[in-house]
């Protein structure tokens, strides 16, 4: 994993390396069996070089502490790893490009949960693993099992969305709650194995 960020910090596959400060290739626990997967760095992560260290990312954080995920167990990232200018969307090349890159963050990490983070993420994971994407209010509270993988894709709104409309911010927790419950069944499953 830490080739693959050290690549990701000197990438220049798109443009977008002209205009970021750094990339933000993610972080996290290598060995974690949770993924969550954002859109693309804000201004604060591309300042810090890390994923959700803004506004959005605080409320994230405390999401997770209320209902006791600790952030230092998941490995957090996002799909691009590079600021758009003015946060812009991400162009269908600049997704190709840096597509690979999660690809191999997935291989190395094989997490059992992978939380998608507003609808951009959670289009492009559901396609990665064949699903047919469904918008973000469709697919949150939902869980994605993949017959092919061991994995269970659940997504929720992104945390900015919250942060816009607060009415969100009920439903988010509630598709922590049900994170951390299949969270604490994969972590016992682990426990009971050993
Ligand atoms: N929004 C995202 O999608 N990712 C971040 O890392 C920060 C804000």
């Amino acid at each position: 994993m830490r080739e693959i960020e050290e690549e990701i910090k000197n990438c220049r596959k798109c443009d977008l390396w002209k205009t970021r400060r750094n990339a933000v290739p993610g972080e996290g626990n290598y060995k974690a069996r949770m993924m969550l997967v954002g859109e693309a760095p804000g201004k604060k992560e591309d300042e810090m070089g890390k994923p959700f260290v803004g506004k959005a990312g605080q409320l994230l954080t405390e999401t997770m502490e209320k209902v006791g995920i600790e952030r230092s167990e998941v490995y957090i990232t996002n799909v691009i790893k590079c600021r758009p200018p003015n946060n812009r969307n991400p162009t269908r090349g600049e997704i190709e490009r840096c597509l690979p890159y999660l690809r191999r963050q997935i291989d190395v990490i094989k997490p059992e949960i992978i939380v998608t983070l507003g609808n951009f993420a959670t289009t492009e994971i559901l396609k990665m693993y064949g699903f047919v994407p469904h918008s973000i209010t469709r697919a949150r509270g939902r869980i994605y099992r993949s017959p092919l993988h061991n994995v269970a894709i659940i997504p929720t709104f992104h945390p900015a969305a919250c942060i816009y409309n607060p009415a969100f911010i009920e439903k988010f927790e509630e598709d922590f709650r049900k994170i951390a419950e299949e969270y604490i069944k994969i972590k016992e499953k682990k426990k009971s194995e050993l």
